[in-house]
C-alpha cells in the first residue's frame, strides 16, 4: 500500500447515477420522454446473462424503459438483422446495445453497423468511431467514458499531459487514445509489440492499462505521481483456495509510487453500466432534440 490516492469509481458511478436519475425524471416530467434502452442477448453465456441482468437493474433503478431480447443461440444472422431493424425503427426506443460475444456463425460487424449510429450507445459503430476520431458528437465507448470522467473530475485540465494507454482494442485502447487526445494529451498507443515498454510507460503523467494481464505493471513502472487506470479485470487464484479479482497493474506497488490509482474492484467497472445509462439519456435527448445535460460525453 502507498500514498497515491483512490480514485473511487463505485463512488463516482453512485453519483453519476443519481444525476442521471434527476435528468431522467425532468425528462419526464417537463417532456414526456422516458429513455428506453434495447438490450440484445444471443445465446445462454452466463457471463452475459449477469452483464445483462445487471444492465436491466441499473436501467429501471435510472427511472428508464428496458427492452430485453433474449434470442436463442441458433439465430439466422438475418432475424437479428431485422431484429435491430425493428428496434431502429422503435420510437420508444433510444439506446441498442447488443451483449457480446455473439455465437460464431454470425458476424458481429456486420450486426454491430446495422444499429443506428445515434442509437448505438456501445459506440462499436464504425460511424461512431469516425465521429470519434474525426472529433465530432457521437456516440462515445462506456468504458473509456468512464475513464475520461475520472480522469477529468481528478486533473481538471488534462491539456499538455503525456498520456500512455497500454492495449490497442476497438473497444478501449484505441477509442481511450482518441479521447486523451481530444483533451489535448501526448497520447502514445502502447501493445504486445511494443519495444521497451517500460521506458514508454515511465514517461507517462497518464496511464491507462487495458491488457488482461493479471498484476502486468509494476511500481518500478511508473513515474512519481502519475495517474494510473486500470482496465483490467482478472481473475486469479489466492493461496488460501478461492480466487479474487485484479487488474492489469499491480496495486501495491504501483500505489507506492503513484499519485492516484483506481482499485479493481471498484474503479472503472462500476462507471461502465453508469456511462451506459449515459449513453441512452444522451441519445434520447439527441433524438427529441432537448439539451442535454452537461458531461455526460467526451
Ligand atoms: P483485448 O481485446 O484482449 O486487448 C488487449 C490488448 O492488450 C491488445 O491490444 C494486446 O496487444 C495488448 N497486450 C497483450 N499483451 C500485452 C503485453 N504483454 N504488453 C503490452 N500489451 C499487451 O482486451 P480488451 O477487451 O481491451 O480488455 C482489456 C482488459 O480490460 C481485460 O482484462 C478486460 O476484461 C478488461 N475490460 C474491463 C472493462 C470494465 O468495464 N472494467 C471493460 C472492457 C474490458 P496486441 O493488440 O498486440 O495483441
Amino acid at each position: 500500500m502507498g500514498n497515491a490516492k483512490i480514485i473511487d469509481g463505485k463512488a463516482y458511478a453512485e453519483r453519476l447515477r443519481s444525476r442521471i436519475a434527476e435528468a431522467v425524471f425532468q425528462l419526464k416530467v417537463k417532456h414526456s420522454i422516458i429513455p428506453g434502452l434495447a438490450v440484445v442477448l444471443v445465446g445462454d453465456d452466463p457471463a452475459s446473462q449477469v452483464y445483462v441482468r445487471n444492465k436491466e437493474k441499473q436501467t429501471a433503478e435510472a427511472g428508464m424503459a428496458s427492452f430485453k431480447n433474449k434470442l436463442s443461440a441458433s439465430i439466422e444472422e438475418n432475424d437479428l438483422l431485422s431484429l435491430i431493424d425493428d428496434l431502429n425503427k422503435d420510437t420508444a426506443v433510444h439506446g441498442i446495445l447488443v451483449q457480446l460475444p455473439l455465437p460464431d456463425h454470425i458476424d458481429s460487424g456486420k450486426i454491430i453497423n446495422a444499429i443506428n449510429p445515434d442509437k448505438d450507445v456501445d459506440g462499436f459503430n464504425a460511424i461512431n468511431v469516425g465521429r470519434l476520431t474525426a472529433g465530432n458528437k457521437g456516440m462515445v465507448p462506456c468504458t473509456p467514458l468512464g475513464c475520461l470522467m475520472m480522469l477529468r473530475d481528478y486533473h481538471g485540465s488534462l491539456s499538455g499531459l503525456d498520456a500512455v494507454v497500454i492495449g490497442r482494442s476497438n473497444i478501449v485502447g484505441k477509442p481511450m487514445a482518441q479521447l486523451l487526445l481530444g483533451d489535448s494529451c501526448t497520447v502514445t498507443i502502447a501493445h504486445s509489440r511494443t519495444k521497451d515498454l517500460k521506458d514508454v510507460v515511465k514517461r507517462a503523467d497518464i496511464v491507462v492499462a487495458a491488457v488482461g494481464r493479471a498484476e502486468m505493471v509494476p511500481g518500478d513502472w511508473i513515474k512519481e505521481g502519475a495517474t494510473l487506470i486500470d482496465v483490467g479485470i482478472n481473475r486469479i487464484d489466492k493461496p488460501e483456495g478461492g480466487t479474487r479479482l485484479v487488474g492489469d497493474v499491480d496495486y501495491d506497488s504501483c500505489s507506492a509510487v503513484a499519485g492516484a490509482i483506481t482499485p479493481v474492484p471498484g474503479g472503472v467497472g462500476p462507471m461502465t453500466i453508469a456511462c451506459l445509462l449515459a449513453n441512452t439519456l444522451t441519445a434520447a435527448c439527441r433524438a427529441n432534440s432537448v439539451e442535454e445535460p452537461v458531461g455526460l460525453t467526451a
